[in-house]
């Protein structure tokens, strides 16, 4: 485990945090402001024992020219002013207790990993505190340059990424068995290497969502006209092998909802086995929801990543319900429940069942390389604990 930030002495310090304040921003309005909200507990940690923070972060794709009025972090000073009670010294040199600095991405170097940008953000500050999970994959300044500038001082895990660590790391590594991967959601081609990583750690992947389609088709099943990746037939049934090989279960949908367009209103079928030509795969049938909710009911460990169907529609969206209700409910029987971000996270907020998972992660390329078992720069950069 990499150490934490509260099991450092911060009373007279300054502390560098690399926070993840990439909030939609509208019109100069904050529409939702629940990364500054998460990032409450790491500052005030900091804030009570004595110490004071930089806080430093990106937000949205600016063109890393300089200065751009759609992506200044100035509301985002203002929110987090008001929600911590103290006024927050925004883009200034300052001896204030929290300090936050414009944009990282007004400055082309914080992609491109520029070390000496990197000794620049460091500067005058005592200890290193990495909390934005969902850019720890990526090699940027303030991930990797800065805590390179800051060897000898106490470089450390904010508490939300300490959780993310915790889950999509050492729980994995030590699953309680029957450990199960639910995975769904466009492609193959962006879960491979998850898949792989997979294969032989976990009893049974159940997959659902277009990726479904490559793999039927894979196996000679008629797809009709649902979503395929035609290049990576071959490499699918080579991934059906090894799981064979290998002992993982992997379990497709045996019944679709089907339809001839992606609509509100649109005109649905189930189609048990072979899809009829015209027709379309945009959600798991109902007694493939049924068996994928039973074997979610008997798990132990449950990662999910992706939904089942286009759960945007409503009516393709009974899969993807169904499924988030089973792993509810094991959850609430004492299984350990891991949500990867992007779209798992959007369509249980969607239906509502936020506290009922054990872990929802705040990254969503991150938390899919780190299901692919990579390691992270930016982690390894941080002190283990001794
Ligand atoms: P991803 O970003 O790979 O997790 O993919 C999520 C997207 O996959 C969502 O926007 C879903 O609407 C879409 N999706 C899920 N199932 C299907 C399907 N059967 N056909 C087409 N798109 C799907």
């Amino acid at each position: 485990m990499k150490q934490s930030i509260k099991e450092v002495d911060v009373q007279g310090k300054r502390v560098l945090m690399r926070v993840d304040f990439n909030v939609p921003i509208q019109d100069g309005e904050i529409v939702d402001d629940r990364r500054i909200q998460m990032a409450l507990p790491t500052i005030q940690s900091v804030l009570e024992r004595g110490g004071k923070v930089t806080l430093i972060s990106h937000l949205g794709r600016p063109s890393g020219n300089g200065f751009e009025e759609a992506f200044t972090l100035k509301p985002v000073a203002e929110r987090l002013s008001e929600l911590l009670g103290t006024t927050v010294a925004f883009d200034v040199p300052s001896e204030a207790s929290v300090v936050l600095r414009e944009n990282l991405r007004f400055d082309e170097r914080e992609k491109a990993g520029d070390d000496a940008f990197g000794a620049m953000l460091a500067e005058g500050c005592d200890i290193y505190c990495n909390d934005a999970f969902g850019t720890a994959h990526r090699n940027h300044a303030s991930m990797v340059a800065v805590p390179r500038h800051m060897d000898g001082k106490p470089r450390v895990a904010g508490l939300l990424l300490e959780k993310e660590l915790q889950y999509l790391d050492e729980t994995i590594k030590h699953a309680q068995v029957p450990f199960i991967a639910i995975l769904g959601g466009a492609k193959v081609s962006d879960k491979l290497g998850a898949i792989d990583r997979l294969i032989g750690t976990v009893n049974t992947i159940v997959i659902g969502g277009a990726m479904a389609y490559t793999l039927l088709a894979a196996k000679g099943v008629s797809i009709g006209n649902s979503l395929v990746e035609e290049e990576l037939l071959e490499q699918s049934r080579e991934m059906l092998r090894k799981a064979d090989a290998k002992g993982t279960v992997i379990q497709l949908p045996q019944d679709h909802v089907c339809a001839t367009m992606i609509a509100d209103d649109a005109e649905t079928t189930i189609v048990r086995g072979n899809i009829p030509n015209g027709l379309m795969g945009l959600d798991i049938g109902p007694e493939t929801a049924i068996s994928f909710a039973e074997i979610c009911k008997q798990a132990k460990t449950i990662l999910w990543n992706g939904p089942m169907g286009v759960f945007e529609y409503e009516p393709f969206s009974f899969g993807t319900k169904g499924v988030a209700e089973a792993i509810a409910e094991a959850t609430s029987q004492g299984a350990v429940s891991i949500v990867g971000g992007g779209d798992s996270a959007a369509a249980i907020s969607q239906f509502g069942l936020e506290m009922q998972m054990t872990h929802i992660s705040t990254g969503g390329g991150a938390s899919l390389q780190m299901l692919e078992g990579k390691e992270f720069l930016s982690v390894s950069l941080l002190n283990d604990n001794v």
